[in-house]
């Protein structure tokens, strides 16, 4: 889960991290607010959920109260394109209002978990201001890295090596990376950057940018961060398979698909390429899916007007063959459907979910294997060209 950069500044400051004083502003008039309690100058920094706003003009400096106007009139309510939004863009809803810093110098500070060393590590750079792969391609001697065991935690001298590579006021810096390190375990964080960190020209380090992602899978033991979910970050059919634990992603082509198991939904997903059509989504209900599951999954993917045809391909191992298609009917019947269902079952009580399917009255395409399944789609969407 991504959180914005108010937010995550938020807990910066619970965990002691130096950071500008601001204020979030929603409106023009919160904007002018905000200045008359922080003075002028301000920087006015689009809240999205992307990075490279500073570059795409969503980080602003205003001098005076009119710039402050203006900057904040073009910002909120409008799209902003980033590298990394892609071409339509994220609308800015919210804007932080900012003490505009001296800045002296920029450093990167980052966290991330490292698989392949089972171990959270840290990485520092006396370059800050560029995007971390960008200074990993360009100047990869300048990005110092320090593993953590994560039995002893950041022990000091690692902090004070890395600032000292780094750089930074060693005394200073040490005590924000041993505070964003804390921050990073008490809250299962999978990613923590402050890009930049700032030296002030009064010679104080200042995040000034923060970036704070979550571990998924331990959010119900952190209530505050489930909390600053922003659901229009989201897709609005990715929010809802969130509320049911559904594994969903939405993608670009026109065959919905619904699959339980990750590797068979890959697998799916290639057959229906292979075949010469696009899946529209990644949808696994996964092993232990109920039949509320199957029903929200399938209101889902009826509720997205780019599917024209749902293939539904289930090996029932754990969850059975007739309690899937028990959720099919049961979502089928609660929705209009004018689009054709292709199904596909194999598995446990394979016989009686077939059974099921075909005597519901509704207008099921039960395929016996996934070759057939794969000529049926060609049959009804036709390949394209
Ligand atoms: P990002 O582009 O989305 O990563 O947004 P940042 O918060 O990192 O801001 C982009 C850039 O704007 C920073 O690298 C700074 O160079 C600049 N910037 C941000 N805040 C201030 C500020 O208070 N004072 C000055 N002088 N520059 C700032
Ligand atoms: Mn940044």
């Amino acid at each position: 889960m991504k959180v914005h950069e108010y937010q995550a500044k938020e807990l910066f400051e619970q965990f002691g991290i130096p950071i500008p004083e601001g204020k979030l502003a929603n409106s023009c008039e919160e904007v002018m607010a905000a200045i008359e309690e922080l003075g002028l100058p301000v920087v006015i920094k689009a809240q999205i959920q992307a990075g490279g706003r500073g570059k795409a003009g969503g980080v602003k400096l205003a001098k005076t109260k009119e710039e402050a106007q203006e900057i904040a009139k073009n910002m909120l309510g409008k799209p902003l394109v980033t590298h990394q939004t892609g071409g339509q863009g994220k609308i800015v809803r919210k804007v932080l209002v900012e003490k505009a810093a001296d800045i002296k110098k920029e450093y990167y500070v980052g966290m991330v978990i490292d698989r392949a060393q089972r171990k959270p590590v840290i990485m520092v750079s006396p370059a800050g201001g560029m995007e971390i792969e960008e200074l990993a391609q360009e100047k990869p001697e300048l990005i110092f890295k320090e593993p953590i065991d994560p039995f002893l935690g950041l022990l000091p001298f690692q902090a004070r090596k890395l600032s000292f590579k780094a750089e930074m006021p060693v005394r200073e810096a040490a005590k924000i990376l041993t505070s964003l390190y804390k921050l990073f375990i008490a809250k299962d964080c999978s990613l923590a950057e402050i890009n930049p960190l700032i030296l002030t020209s009064e010679g104080n380090l200042l995040a000034i940018d923060a970036k704070l992602n979550f571990d998924d899978s331990a959010l119900y033991r952190h209530p505050d961060v489930k909390e600053m979910l922003d659901p229009l970050e989201l897709d609005p059919l990715e929010y809802e398979a969130m509320k049911y634990h559904l594994n969903y992603v939405r993608l670009d082509g026109n065959v919905g698909i619904m699959v339980n198991g990750a590797g068979l939904a890959m697998a799916t997903m290639d057959v229906i390429k292979l075949a010469g059509a696009e899946p529209a989504n990644f949808l696994d209900v996964g092993g232990g899916a109920n039949v509320e599951m199957i029903t929200q999954g399938f209101k889902i993917l009826l509720s997205d007007p780019n599917v024209k045809l749902i293939f539904i391909n289930i090996f029932g191992g754990i969850l059975r063959c007739d309690v899937l298609a028990q959720g099919v009917i049961e979502a089928a019947k609660q929705v209009e459907i004018n689009i054709p269902v292709l199904v596909r079952l194999e598995g446990t009580n394979v016989e009686k979910g077939r059974q099921m399917l075909n005597e519901s009255g509704l207008n099921f395409i039960v395929a016996k294997d996934i070759s057939e399944a794969a000529k049926k789609i060609v049959e009804t969407l036709g390949t394209k060209e």
